[in-house]
């Protein structure tokens, strides 16, 4: 009995062996993974390398100087040219003032050195006053009047005395009828009414700075074809700041020139 009992045992165990042995083989087999690789798409081509977004610099626009709005244009109908009571007004030889014996209304004493005893009308006296103050307290110089306003029958009597076209303007003609002109010069008398005033320190100064007063040189020695005068380095008519500044500023020095009025080198008869 014995003997049995050990080849039944040893069945059993060779049985379980075997068991064994098949389990193992499907477990290894079985379990072998699938491949997977074709299920995953490659996510080689790379998705949007990131850009610096523009934000990141800063804007210059915020430091940039914003220009000054354009100042307006210059209105040159802002005054006639044509009345004489306008500090705009235009006489030349083809201009005479209208009516030919007109007065200026507000005609005051001009109260400077002179040799005559100067009228102004009130704006141009002010801004003659002041002008001659800057003189000598900008460059210790000392200005005088040498004529001013000169009325309809006094120039008849300066034209008669000199009756010369290229240097004495008709009566109805003149500037000096306006009561906005003035002849200036030095204190001293030093080439009064001559060219040479022009080469002074005083006519220096006046061809310099008159314009920040509102007087302009009427008659420039480069312009003598278009304001029908000879050079007058001391011929200095009242037109206001803003014009004078303007001229000024443009580089244009006849009011003819300036209004796109036609030259006036002689009377029409
Ligand atoms: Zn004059």
């Amino acid at each position: 009995m014995r003997r049995n009992r050990v080849i039944a045992f040893g069945v059993l165990a060779a049985a379980l062996a075997i068991l064994l042995v098949v389990l193992v083989v499907n477990i290894a087999g079985g379990a072998t993974p699938a491949p997977v690789a074709a299920t995953k798409t490659p996510s080689a081509t790379p998705t949007a390398t990131p850009t610096p977004s523009p934000t990141a610099t800063p804007t210059p626009t915020e430091t940039t100087p914003v220009a000054p709005p354009a100042p307006p244009a210059f209105d040159k109908a802002a005054f006639s040219i044509d009345d004489p009571l306008s500090p705009w007004v235009v006489v030349n030889k083809t201009r005479p003032l209208n009516p030919v014996d007109y007065t200026p209304p507000d005609l005051v004493a001009v109260p400077v050195a002179h040799t005559w005893d100067p009228l102004l009308r009130a704006e141009a006296a002010a801004a003659i006053v002041q002008m001659f103050d800057a003189a000598s307290a900008e460059a210790g110089l000392s200005l005088a009047s040498n004529s001013a306003y000169r009325s309809y029958s006094s120039q008849v009597s300066v034209y008669d005395s000199e009756p010369d076209d290229a240097t004495t303007a008709r009566p109805g003609y003149s500037e000096h009828q306006t009561g906005w002109t003035m002849d200036i010069g030095a204190a001293s008398g030093n080439c009064s009414l001559n060219t040479c005033f022009g080469d002074t320190a005083e006519g220096q100064w006046l061809a310099a700075n008159a314009y920040r007063f509102g007087f302009l040189l009427r008659y420039p020695a480069d312009k003598v074809e278009v304001t029908g005068f000879s050079f007058e380095p001391w011929h200095y008519r009242y037109i206001g700041v803003s014009l004078a500044t303007e001229m000024h500023n443009t580089g244009v020095t006849t009011l003819e020139e300036f209004f796109g009025l036609p030259a006036a080198p002689g009377y029409l008869n």
